[in-house]
C-alpha cells in the first residue's frame, strides 16, 4: 500500500497509508457516507437527477442509516444502480459486542480493510442522556503511557464515513433492539474513543458537518464534545471552525510528570495548552471539561490537587476525576477511590466544579482501546512515529 509521511505542525511525523480525502479522491468509487451535503448535490446533478433527490439521498444515508442502496425505495432503481456504480456504501461490520451490567455496550467494528475499531454506548436513563463514545483513528500516535490504544501505534485515520458510520450503526442497533427512543436514540456524542481526534482534523470536521446537519442526524453542538490530549494549534482551529465543546485530557499538573505520561506534552507544554484553552471561544455558560485520571503515587498528591485547582481556575472549567482502569502490561495503578473523592472535595472547596466520573463498563473492558487491543492489530508504536521533540514515550 502506498504510504506517505504526514507532518502535523512540523512536529509529529506519522507514516500513514493514504486514506481519507486523498484515498477517496483516488478511489474510483468513493464512500458515499464520506461525502458532504454539497458533494451529494453535485453527484446528483452529475447523474442528471432533480436537485431534491440530493436531500432524499442524504436523509437515507444520515437520518435513516441505510446500509445499502436497495433500502432507498423512493429512489428509482435506475438511479440506485448508478449510485452503486459511482460510489460505494460500505457499512462497518459488527465484529463483537459486549454488554455491561450497567447498560454500557461496547461495539467492536471491522472496517472494509479489516481494521478493528470500537465505540462505547453509555446510557444514563436518569438524566435522559444516551451517549456514544466515538473513535477517530485506528490506533493512535500519541503514545500515552497508560493507554491500551497508545500501545498499538497509529495504523491509519478513519474516513468521515467510518466516523459517522459508528453513530449511524449504533442508532440503528438501538432502534432494532428497542433500547432507544427514536428516531435518533443517541442524544450525545463524545469523541474520546480510539485515536486523537484533532490528529485527524479534516475527517473529524467533515464528520461533524454531517452529524450536525439538519438534514442529517441533527445533533446539537451543545451535545457534542471533542477530546484532545493537547494538540494546541488544532484546538485553536476547532474553536474557530466549530461550536462543539472541548474536553482536555490533562492527567498531570507539572510538565515533568506530563512529559512522561503524555508525550505530546514534550511539544506543547501545560502553559501553552492552558493558553489555548483560555482563547477557546466559549458560549455563555459553557465550560471546558478537564479529564484527570488518577494514578497512584504519580499525580495524586495534595500538591497536585493544589496545582490542578490553580490551573483550571484560569478558564470556565469542570473537572472529571477518573479512577484509572488498570491495563495489563502497563505500569500504572489506580489511586484508591477515597483519593479520587478527596480530589473532588478539594477542588469543590477551591471553587472548581468537579465530579468523579463513573467508570462505565468495568466488567467489559470499556477503557479506551481495551477491546480493540484485545483482538486487534495490537503492535507497539513504530520507531519514528513520534519524532523530534515529541520522542517515543517512556524516555
Ligand atoms: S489516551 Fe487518547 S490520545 Fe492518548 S494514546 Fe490513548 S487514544 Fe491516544
Amino acid at each position: 500500500m502506498e504510504r506517505r509521511t504526514w507532518r502535523v505542525d512540523g512536529v509529529v511525523n506519522v507514516n500513514l497509508p493514504i486514506v481519507g480525502a486523498e484515498a477517496e479522491a483516488a478511489s474510483a468509487r468513493p464512500d458515499i457516507r464520506s461525502l458532504s451535503r454539497g458533494e451529494i448535490a453535485a453527484l446528483v446533478a452529475r447523474l442528471g437527477e432533480k436537485p431534491f433527490r440530493a436531500g432524499q439521498l442524504f436523509k437515507w444515508l444520515h437520518q435513516k442509516y441505510a446500509l445499502s442502496f436497495d433500502e432507498m425505495t423512493d429512489l428509482s432503481k435506475a438511479f440506485r444502480a448508478r449510485l452503486a456504480e459511482e460510489t460505494r456504501l460500505e457499512p462497518l461490520v459488527l465484529d463483537k459486542e459486549q454488554r455491561s451490567s450497567d447498560g454500557t455496550i461496547k461495539f467492536r467494528w471491522k472496517t472494509g480493510d479489516g481494521k478493528l475499531i470500537e465505540s462505547v454506548y453509555m446510557p444514563d436513563e436518569e438524566r435522559g442522556r444516551f451517549t456514544l463514545c466515538v473513535s477517530t483513528q485506528v490506533g493512535c500516535a500519541m503514545g500515552c503511557g497508560f493507554c491500551a490504544t497508545g500501545t498499538m501505534g497509529l495504523s491509519r485515520n478513519l474516513t468521515p464515513g467510518e466516523i459517522v458510520g459508528q453513530v449511524h450503526q449504533v442508532n440503528r442497533f438501538l432502534l432494532e433492539e428497542g433500547l432507544g427512543r427514536g428516531p435518533r436514540p443517541l442524544t450525545n456524542l463524545v469523541f474520546m474513543g480510539m485515536g486523537e481526534p484533532l490528529h485527524n482534523y479534516e475527517n473529524l470536521k467533515a464528520s461533524l458537518d454531517v452529524l450536525l446537519a439538519e438534514e442529517g442526524p441533527n445533533f446539537s453542538h451543545r451535545h457534542v464534545t471533542v477530546s484532545t490530549a493537547g494538540l494546541v494549534p488544532q484546538i485553536e482551529r476547532l474553536g474557530k471552525e466549530t461550536d462543539v465543546k472541548l474536553a482536555v485530557s490533562l492527567n498531570a499538573t507539572t510538565d515533568e510528570v506530563r512529559d512522561r505520561v503524555m508525550p505530546v506534552n514534550r511539544r506543547w507544554k501545560i502553559a501553552e495548552l492552558m493558553e489555548a484553552c483560555r482563547k477557546f471561544p466559549m458560549k455563555i455558560g459553557r465550560r471546558i471539561t478537564f479529564e484527570y485520571v488518577l494514578f497512584a503515587g504519580i499525580n495524586d498528591t495534595d500538591e497536585d490537587l493544589e496545582r490542578l485547582a490553580k490551573l483550571v481556575r484560569q478558564v470556565p472549567a469542570k473537572v472529571n476525576l477518573i479512577q484509572y482502569n488498570r491495563n495489563e502490561g502497563l505500569p500504572y495503578e489506580p489511586s484508591p477511590p477515597e483519593r479520587v473523592q478527596h480530589f473532588v472535595d478539594g477542588l469543590m472547596k477551591r471553587g472548581v466544579q468537579a465530579m468523579a466520573r463513573k467508570n462505565r463498563g468495568r466488567d467489559i473492558l470499556a477503557a479506551c482501546g481495551q477491546l480493540a487491543a484485545e483482538g486487534g492489530p495490537g503492535r507497539r508504536p513504530a520507531k519514528g512515529i513520534l519524532t523530534g521533540q515529541l520522542a517515543p514515550r517512556g524516555g
